[in-house]
């Protein structure tokens, strides 16, 4: 048995390397570094074979149905024995098992052949099939399970939407207060909803969304609240399984690309760290390069590693990122009063948060940043519907991330891709408004 019993926090920036106990109620190193967790020992590979056995089990263990917690030894933070049952319910939150449960990879050939890729050599991943609706459960049953761990009253994060309705939803399940501060006006109506439903208490901030993290964070701070942002380690650890569930399902046989939506950079952390762990532990042989797609209009990490904010390209730099030309970029934003602008809400971010761990996951990934416009966002949403699969623009941007990427020749044509699907539609009307303009390229709009 692999029992990872020596979890530990320690700090990214590798001149500080401050470590800290699994149970410090700290998401940041004291300096304001970012946080990873850490573990000693290497878990055994024949954990591969438990972890398909899991997922076929019909055993009504729910920690075996759920897609996070399948994996629970590649994440065991809680230090628990891992194949005790009663342990696992007192420690590890989930909504009954239903988080990552129903994600894996999909072919989607009508998808393929708006990308110009073969159907045989194209995945995507749907993650809004998780319970509150986006890829954030997998993050959040974690990150709800370090909170339970330290006994944290009340958790707080703010929001672009689907982080809200995915903390709102595990607190009500778990009996914690939950506070969530959303950019005023800026938010889908199904994601502030979900929201109010679970009955979160909102706070609504005048500004955008990296004016209501800092809010949140200052907020949290002040009054002792947990925050489930995703600076917080905890979330990444817990977002690693949608690539485990990827790579499985590929029979560990690693992809040429994993692509995501570029918000706050979460997403590309976590995936970033779980193949920096795989490929160290022997799991995978190869090491698939991450492809983040930005919107134009909040186009922060794609200006920066393109070298197109004063000609120079930011990289990791083995721990060392030029930090100041972060710090000049922002405060150009703030001179020239621009703010992120998208109709992806999802990823209208301007500061994302794990700016610094994304660096460091394509420097390990040889990764590469794109853009794309709305326009081409609310194309790639579609064509997924016409495969019979639900997404929310955001998602959209996979889509025709990739095919960019091909039509540049930087995806070759028989590369392995998979695409993660971020979340599912949340705003009603965009399909709507998509269908009824018979200029778009998908639309097939209404008859009377
Ligand atoms: C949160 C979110 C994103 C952005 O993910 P990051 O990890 O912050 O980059 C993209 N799409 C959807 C649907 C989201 O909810
Ligand atoms: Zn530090």
């Amino acid at each position: 048995m692999t029992m990872q019993d020596d979890a530990y926090l320690k700090c990214i920036d590798p001149q500080c390397a401050l470590e800290y106990p699994i149970e410090s109620a700290n998401v940041q190193c004291e300096k304001g570094h970012m946080l990873d967790v850490k573990y000693k020992n290497t878990p055994s590979e024949d954990l591969k074979e438990l972890f398909a056995k899991r997922g076929r089990m019909d055993e009504n263990i729910i920690f075996n149905e759920s897609g996070v917690w399948r994996f629970r030894e590649l994440l065991n933070f809680c230090k628990i024995d891992t194949f005790n049952v009663e342990e696992c319910s007192k420690y590890l939150v989930s909504l009954d098992g239903a988080e990552g449960r129903q994600s894996k990879p999909y072919h989607m050939s009508k998808v393929a052949e708006f990308v110009g890729i073969s159907t045989d050599n194209f995945w995507l991943q749907p993650e809004g099939y998780n319970p509150s609706g986006s890829f954030k459960d997998n993050g959040m049953a974690t990150a709800v399970t370090h909170a339970k761990l330290i006994h944290a009253k009340k958790i707080v994060c703010a929001s672009t939407g689907n982080t809200s309705a995915s903390a709102g939803m595990f607190a009500a399940n778990e009996g914690i207060d939950c506070d969530v501060y959303i950019p005023a006006g800026q938010i889908a109506p199904g994601k502030l909803s979900q929201a109010y439903q679970f009955g979160a208490q909102i706070v609504e901030v005048d500004g955008n969304f990296d004016d209501a993290l800092k809010q949140s964070l200052d907020d949290a701070q002040k009054f002792g609240g947990y925050t489930v942002n995703s600076i917080n380690p905890f979330r990444i650890e817990g977002q690693k399984t949608i690539p485990f569930r990827a790579l499985e399902y590929l029979k560990w046989d690693a992809p040429d690309w994993i692509v995501y939506p570029g918000g706050a950079l979460g997403n590309t952390s976590s995936c970033g760290k779980a193949l920096m762990e795989l490929y160290e532990w022997g799991w995978i042989k190869k090491i698939p390069r991450i492809a983040v797609i930005n919107s134009e209009g909040a186009s922060t990490l794609s200006d920066l590693y393109n070298g197109e904010f004063e000609g120079e390209e930011l990289r990791w730099n083995k721990g060392t990122p030029n930090i100041e030309l972060i710090s000049r970029y922002y405060d150009h934003l703030d001179k020239e009063g621009i703010r992120p602008k998208t109709k992806a809400t999802a990823i209208q971010i301007a500061r994302p948060a794990n700016i610094l761990k994304a660096l460091r996951a394509l420097e390990f990934t040889k990764g590469v940043v794109t853009t794309v416009a709305d326009s081409e966002m609310l194309d790639g949403m579609s064509v997924v519907g016409l495969n019979g699969f639900d997404c929310e623009m955001a998602s959209g941007a996979t889509v025709v991330g990739i095919k960019k990427l091909i039509s540049k020749g930087i995806i070759k044509k028989d590369d392995v891709v998979v695409g993660i699907l971020t979340g599912r539609q949340k705003d009603a009307m965009l399909p709507v408004e998509y269908h009824r303009n018979p200029e778009n390229k998908f639309a097939i709009p209404p008859k009377n």
